[in-house]
């Protein structure tokens, strides 16, 4: 799976960072990044409760097979 985070939907309420913090991170536009692109199971499950609670939908898990997203970092 994939993780990706929304810029244009992002609001940099930061949830996702101090909740998951081994995956998100605030960046210096003050809007989430993605640390990693790539996540392993054990990581999918963080990921998708951060998915959850995201207030403005912009966390995304798509399926690596069928998507590549060349600026998200490693
Ligand atoms: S929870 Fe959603 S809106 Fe808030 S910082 Fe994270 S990605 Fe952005």
């Amino acid at each position: 799976m994939k993780l990706r985070v929304d810029p244009e939907r992002c609001a940099g309420s930061g949830h996702c960072h101090r909740e998951v913090p081994e995956l998100f991170a605030r960046g210096a536009d003050g809007l989430c990044q993605a640390k990693r692109s790539a996540l392993e199971l054990p990581q999918v499950a963080l990921a998708m409760g951060a998915l959850d609670r995201c207030p403005n939908g912009a966390i995304e898990l798509l399926d690596a097979d069928y998507f590549d997203f060349p600026n998200v970092g490693p």
